[in-house]
């Protein structure tokens, strides 16, 4: 077990008393026990049963906190909602986790069966493993549990429905309505979501929407992030031959259509990594609030670029949270004839470049692939969306077939949104530390549709450790991140927004 130990900081009973660190510390042992019983029933989406016995367990632990429950049929798997009873002069607070988890390879695991979690504790480089018996002496917050969705995302539920019980243990007023969304298909990209959303729009209806998902910023720091980058993707293909032919033969003759792709690539982009493609960056300015917010989080560049190694990072942006504010241009992946002990000497028949286009608010999907399309007629290509036909091939010089993927587009909600505020503030006064705002992550998530047809102000609030081996093999909890979960709901339900 190779895992490196991030040195997170300990954020749990930074603010409170004595008396609340014990009322919490048997919270999260609840939560601890709840929550091996939720992972021990699978959840990969591709097994409905299985879907539906974790539609049975949380409709069971909703219902006993006192939420009226409902199972939402989709073109999917369903989805699960659940609220407490309405009162019309409270603002809604509508929260979204999912219960389905990625598939397992049990092989894979340092345990035998992924479902059933361990408890384990950091041993030098490596984990070793505990009864869960040793939780009764006292709870170490450097422990984890591991198993599969511990971190993604049956932990923040488990700590959810945990935190419910405290707020009535302690007797304490909610400002909001709650509403809860579960989704049944997140790691199989949420495809009924946005058609959904349309359909059960009334029950949905909200002030605002709290995402639990994903880890809070590598620092360990308490995390609110505004937004996430959506994509498109397109393939280009050049054409040499018809058939891939002897080099001997036919080179210094037969046009190399390798040569053509990265010609037409290295004319995309100029040296420091800025798209050349004119109104690529359109649309976008980052004003001096914006910037200060962007600058004011904690990356540590020089390890970023030490684990990369990488000695300079492209120019987009003058340092990684300003690169992430524009759209990228990608080549995920090229090819042409063979490679490696398989290459043979010939002038190929096609090469092709895989990209990828990471898109941001200003940057529409369509609009950034039609740039790319003019920009390769510009370059003297004759553009199709097939496999060019012998006519066109003796009509054209330069032909390049170019595809288009989907664009799912990408989400952000205003930095100075009053909500966004209230859920700043909130954890700064928790936890007695600054908060990492994250303006716009960089990857996509699969329901900014949903966000997106909402219409609501949307925030991703965190709960889980950055190094929790998300949908790969020792997925983990670190235990602390419970408390830290259990606190960070707890304020957000008691604390009403000025
Ligand atoms: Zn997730």
């Amino acid at each position: 077990m190779k895992k490196i130990l991030l040195p997170l900081i300990l954020l749990a009973f930074s603010a409170i008393s004595a008396q609340e660190a014990m009322l919490l510390k048997s919270s999260v042992r609840h939560t601890i026990d709840e929550l091996r019983d939720f992972v021990a029933i699978p959840n990969d989406a591709l097994e409905h049963a299985d879907i539906n016995r974790n539609i049975t367990w949380l409709t069971k632990k909703f219902n006993e906190r006192g939420f009226n429950t409902s199972v939402l049929p989709t073109e999917g798997e369903s989805l699960f909602f659940a609220a407490l009873p309405m009162e019309d002069s409270k603002p809604t607070i509508l929260f979204y986790m999912h219960f389905d988890g990625q598939s397992v390879d049990p092989s894979k695991w340092d345990q035998p069966n992924p479902y059933q979690v361990v408890l384990k504790a950091p041993d030098g480089n490596g984990w070793k493993n505990l009864s869960f018996d040793e939780l009764n002496e006292d709870i170490n917050y450097d422990w984890r549990l591991f198993g599969r969705s511990t971190s993604d995302d049956k932990g923040p539920i488990v700590m959810f429905l945990n935190t419910i019980d405290l707020l009535k243990k302690e007797n304490k007023a909610l400002p909001y309505n709650i509403k809860v969304i579960l989704d049944s298909e997140e790691e199989k990209s949420s495809a009924p979501l946005a058609k959904a959303v349309k359909e059960y729009k009334e029950l949905l209806k909200a002030d605002f929407l709290v995402i639990n998902d994903g880890p809070v910023h590598n620092s360990g720091k308490p995390t609110v992030i505004y937004g996430c980058r959506g994509i498109t993707t397109l393939s280009l293909t050049t054409y040499g031959p018809e058939k891939p032919q002897h080099s001997g033969h036919y080179g210094n003759y037969a046009p190399n259509p390798g040569f053509q792709l990265a010609e037409v690539l290295a004319s995309m982009k100029d040296t420091n990594g800025k798209v050349t493609i004119e109104g690529f960056y359109n649309g976008i300015t980052l004003d001096e609030a914006t910037m200060a917010i962007l600058k004011s989080v904690p990356d540590n560049e020089t390890e970023i670029k030490n684990n990369l190694q990488i000695k300079t990072p492209e120019k987009v942006g003058s340092f990684y949270q300003e690169a992430l504010q524009y759209p990228s241009l990608n080549i995920r992946g090229m090819g042409s004839a063979w490679i490696g002990e398989k290459a043979r000497t010939v002038v190929p028949e096609s090469a092709t470049a895989e990209i990828d286009i990471r898109l941001v608010p200003e940057s529409d999907g369509t609009r950034l692939k039609n740039l790319v399309k003019k920009h390769v007629e510009k370059q003297g290509y004759f553009v199709t969306a097939k496999i060019p036909t012998k006519e066109e091939r003796m009509a054209h010089n330069k032909i390049m077939t170019i595809t288009e993927g989907p664009v799912t587009n990408a989400f952000r909600t205003d930095l100075n949104n009053p909500y966004g505020k209230f859920l700043v503030e909130t954890l700064r006064n928790t936890f007695k530390e600054e908060v990492v705002q994250i303006r716009i992550m960089g990857g996509t998530v699969p329901i900014a549709p949903f966000i997106n047809e909402l219409k609501i102000p949307a925030f991703i609030v965190p709960m889980v450790n950055p190094d929790n081996n998300q949908h790969s093999p020792n997925e983990n909890l670190r235990i602390g991140q419970i408390a830290y979960g259990i606190e960070t709901f707890y304020s957000l339900l008691s604390t009403p927004k000025l």
